[in-house]
């Protein structure tokens, strides 16, 4: 066959502003240490570095029955989890959509009665005997432990206190703003007299590292726990003295903020979706420029941008768009007037209405799709482009193109999110510690995406100070970090009272 040398000419140019070398990478850690550091150190940072109050990890031994929930947006969740004390554990749980009325009601009360009246529907059906021993003689030590995740932006305060700031995903309820939501909870759990204690606000990524440093295997601690979905982000277990805005934060709350300084250790929430803003070692093609310009909020989330399932399909649809509507029209990527000279065929395979002219148009497990695709002639790659973005008889050197800027940036992403967990793991001394050090992670990109972890290693490897210790780095998937590791966050919450 013939090859449309231009199409594969453009598609390794733009492969190349993909490319992340080693050397990126090790000025990637080097920053992010820098910016970790200053994070941990004051206030208003591009790694905003929150201490989460939760100062243990698990390491499998727990036991007991927790409960959990999760307002995350559309639902709500309740679960109860029975942790057996040998890395392993049981989940009961139920979901409900939260009802749009709800969402924009006018007092506080009305969201949360709906919410504690789901938990007592949840502990009649699935706790009856607890429930009714309690109802006839009602003891503090028979209180459920609850951990509450709550997705919405709080300034947490406390293992369970903390205030919201805004509303975001449609809820609209202003006489919640700036009030406690453990309390707004708690204050109608007991209405209904339920055995339900509040015990702490949970993040969806410290539930994640709470998650695989029960499950993971051997009584190894995990350092990380960190997510690649919609978003990006990491926690880690911190030294607290290392901590040096703790004691800033003890001031402004009038010496209020309580948690146990006794393990020396504090959960920081890294927040690093915004690492590097102002962007400053970041790779920043003109795809990159064009979505950040584009979205709902430039110049910020750089690095989630760059990473995460929200973005890849975007980045890709820009670059594939460029090829397509390149100026030289030897390029042509689906225009197919390269080989077939004596053929009157439509120039344009294109449909107007396809996705590829929408913004958010490609989706990220697209990306995947086209990267685990080995078939012949890329046919699944062509199924695809046709099936998602109704394009019609790609050529297979336009599918090769495809396939190559689909790998160039999902590998990128790949690399960046090795910044930011070498850099963590490097800052923690634990490769030198430690004989193992392990990492949970939890997401569709990382789950799914073809040699995701592989790309990952690929750069331990590159980084000044791991090298050849990658092999003592674990990256285990830890999955359910608002049901098990929500329960896990009470259960210490608990015991550090
Ligand atoms: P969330 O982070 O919202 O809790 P997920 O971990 O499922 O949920 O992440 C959803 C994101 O993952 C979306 O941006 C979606 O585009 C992306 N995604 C979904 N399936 C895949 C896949 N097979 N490969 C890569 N990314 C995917």
């Amino acid at each position: 066959a013939l090859t449309n040398m231009a199409l594969e000419a453009e598609a390794k140019r733009i492969v190349a502003q993909f490319e992340y070398s080693v050397e990126d990478v090790n000025k990637g850690v080097q920053e992010f240490i820098r910016e970790m550091e200053e994070g941990l150190e004051k206030q208003g940072t591009p790694l905003s570095q929150i201490p989460t109050y939760v100062t243990s990890v698990p390491n499998g031994t727990e036991k007991g029955v927790y409960l959990a929930v999760d307002l995350g947006g559309t639902n709500f969740r309740v679960c109860s989890v029975t942790l057996h004390g040998n890395q392993s554990f049981s989940l009961q749980q139920s979901k409900v959509a939260v009802p749009r009325s709800l969402m924009e009601a006018k007092t506080a009360t009305e969201l949360f009665s709906f919410l504690a009246k789901q938990i007592e529907a949840f502990l009649v059906a699935h706790h009856s005997d607890h429930f009714e021993k309690h109802k006839q003689n009602p003891v503090a030590e028979e209180f459920f432990d609850l951990g509450f995740t709550f997705s919405f932006p709080v300034n947490q305060i406390g293992i369970n206190k903390g205030n919201l700031m805004r509303w975001t995903k449609g809820y609209d309820i202003e006489e919640a703003l700036g009030k406690d939501v453990c309390e707004l909870l708690q204050k109608e759990l007991d209405a209904l007299k339920l055995p339900v204690r509040v015990a702490a606000l949970v993040n969806d990524t410290v539930g994640t590292l709470m998650a695989r440093s029960y499950t993971s295997p051997g009584k190894t601690k995990t350092l990380i726990g960190a997510i690649f979905g919609t978003g990006t982000n990491g926690a880690y277990v911190e030294s607290l003295d290392k901590v040096k805005k703790m004691k800033s934060i003890d001031e402004a709350e009038g010496g209020q903020a309580n948690y146990d300084k006794s393990t020396g250790l504090m959960i920081i929430n890294t927040e690093w979706g915004s690492f590097d803003n102002p962007l400053k070692v970041l790779p920043n093609t003109q795809y990159d420029v064009d979505l950040d310009r584009e979205s709902v909020n430039p110049g910020i989330q750089m690095f989630e941008k760059r990473v995460s399932g929200m973005f890849l399909g975007e980045i890709l649809r820009r670059a594939l768009l460029s090829l397509y509507e390149h100026k030289d029209p030897k390029v042509a990527l689906f225009k197919d007037n390269s080989s077939h000279d004596n053929d009157i065929r439509s120039t344009t395979t294109v449909d107007p209405s396809s996705a590829l002219f929408k913004q958010w148009g490609i989706d990220t497990s697209f990306l995947s799709i086209v990267e685990e695709d080995q078939s012949d002639h890329l046919r699944i790659t062509k199924q695809t482009l046709e099936r998602e973005l109704n394009i019609g008889a790609a050529s297979t050197e336009d599918c090769v193109a495809v396939k190559m800027l689909v790998h160039a940036i999902g590998k990128r992403a790949a690399r960046l999110s090795a910044v930011a967990l070498g850099a963590v793991v490097i800052s923690s001394n634990k490769l030198k510690e430690d004989e193992m050090v392990d990492i949970g992670v939890d997401g569709s990109l990382v789950e799914y995406y073809p040699g995701f972890e592989e790309y990952i290693r690929e750069a331990f490897r590159e980084i000044q100070g791991i090298g050849e210790d990658e092999k003592r780095i674990r990256i285990g998937l830890a999955k359910d970090g608002s049901g098990l590791g929500a329960a896990l966050i009470a259960l210490v919450a608990n015991k550090s009272d």
